[in-house]
């Protein structure tokens, strides 16, 4: 789950991260108003979970309320990457004299978490990260430990930051890695993190990813899930249980399991079609759950055909098909569904689909290919 930059912001601020003062504003009405008690400069800033607002026209300075205003009416106007604006963040302007990224995330192949830092921080990070690579430090951190005063030190030196500000970077980078680990984040950033003209060091973006997984941990930031910014298929399936993530191919999918969900991906790409979301429905799935599932599925118009997979560990192959037939005298879909069932009471399941309009098919590939097919031969 993604924070907004408001709420990422004050959550950093409890953990006395310096940020601007600023406040959230869903009316130009309101974003005019708190221009005013701001007093001089603001920044609009386009609330909206993806990167890259300020190349997308989402940031904005501006010098009066009336400026504040009209800029708001333009940027809650705005899609950007497809996402409504709905909220612009006021807060007031800081000079910049220099930004600097800085983030806290896993990784996934040194098994701790990371520390990424950079003295080129800012819109271009990315580019920095692809050109020049040498111009980004990167620390793990031993979890056991936890982050020590000398790694804090590192990063001052790879960034050459001024003596001054070392004390304050210190600060900063052990609350922020207290933000990670108190509230099972998943990625903290702070980009960029800028040294003022007053020379201080304050945070003028934030970003926060939360496990979903631990989230029953937190109700409190659970409570931070902004419906709005969702897709509501996605919604729905966190509703019936079902990890639902809506992609834009033509092949609907439903797999137990998020590995073998991935593989029957790759496997669609592979043969040159693609996918149209992930759907993993989890073990030991009910009839309930897979019509859910399958309405979620042909929701989607874009959907041709439908490729089941399903390996029978504790899930048994006879259950799911009995869900699937189920589900479609229920459902009624009007696309093929190809299913591929192995494992536990394999046999069982096979003889309970070959009664039904189902396409059954020994293995994933024949699977995909099937589906490939299928779609040709409708088109
Ligand atoms: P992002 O593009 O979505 O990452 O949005 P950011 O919040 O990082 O803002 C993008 C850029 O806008 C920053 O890198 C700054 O250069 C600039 N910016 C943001 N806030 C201010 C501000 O208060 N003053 C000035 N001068 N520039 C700002
Ligand atoms: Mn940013």
């Amino acid at each position: 789950m993604k924070l907004h930059e408001y709420q990422s912001k004050n959550l950093y601020a409890k953990y006395n991260i310096p940020i601007p003062r600023g406040r959230i504003a869903s009316t130009p009405g309101d974003a005019r108003q708190i221009c005013e008690e701001l007093g001089g400069t603001v920044v609009i800033k386009s609330q909206v979970l993806v990167g890259g607002r300020g190349k997308a026209g989402g940031i904005r300075l501006v010098k009066s309320p009336e400026e504040a205003e009209e800029a708001a009416t333009q940027i809650l106007e705005l899609q950007i990457k497809g996402l409504p604006v709905r909220k612009v963040l006021i807060d007031e302007a800081i000079s910049i004299k220099k930004e600097i990224y800085i983030g806290i995330t896993n990784d996934r192949i040194n098994q701790k978490p990371v520390i990424i830092a950079s003295g080129n921080g800012g819109m271009d990070i990315e580019e920095v990260a692809r050109k020049s690579p040498d111009k980004i430090i990167k620390i793990n951190i031993n979890p056991l430990i936890g982050l020590r005063d000398y790694q804090v030190r590192d990063i001052a030196l790879h960034i050459d930051l001024p003596r001054n500000l070392w004390r304050s970077l210190n600060d900063i980078v052990f609350s922020l890695w207290k933000v990670y680990v108190d509230s099972d984040a998943t990625l903290v950033e702070i980009n960029p993190l800028v040294i003022t003209s007053e020379n201080k060091l304050v945070a003028l973006d934030a970003k926060v990813v939360l496990d979903d997984n631990a989230l029953y941990r937190h109700p409190d930031l659970a409570d931070l899930r902004d419906l709005d910014a969702e897709d509501p298929s996605e919604i729905a399936g966190r509703k019936f249980g079902v990890s639902f993530i809506k992609m834009n191919g033509q092949i609907g999918c439903m797999v137990n399991g998020a590995g073998l969900a991935m593989a029957t991906m790759d496997v669609i790409k592979h043969f040159g079609a693609e996918p149209a979301n992930f759907l993993d429905i989890g073990g030991g799935a009910s009839s309930e759950k897979v019509a859910a599932a399958l309405r979620l599925i042909i929701a989607d118009e874009n959907v041709k055909a439908i490729l089941i997979n399903v390996f029978g560990g504790i899930t048994r192959c006879d259950e799911v098909a009995k869900g699937l037939v189920a589900a479609c005298s229920e459902v009624q879909p009007r696309v093929p569904i190809i299913v591929r069932l192995v494992g536990t009471n394999e046999e069982e399941g096979k003889r309970i689909l070959a009664g039904s309009s189902l396409i059954y098919v020994d293995s994933l590939v024949e699977g995909a290919r099937q589906a490939i097919t299928l779609i040709k031969e409708s088109a």
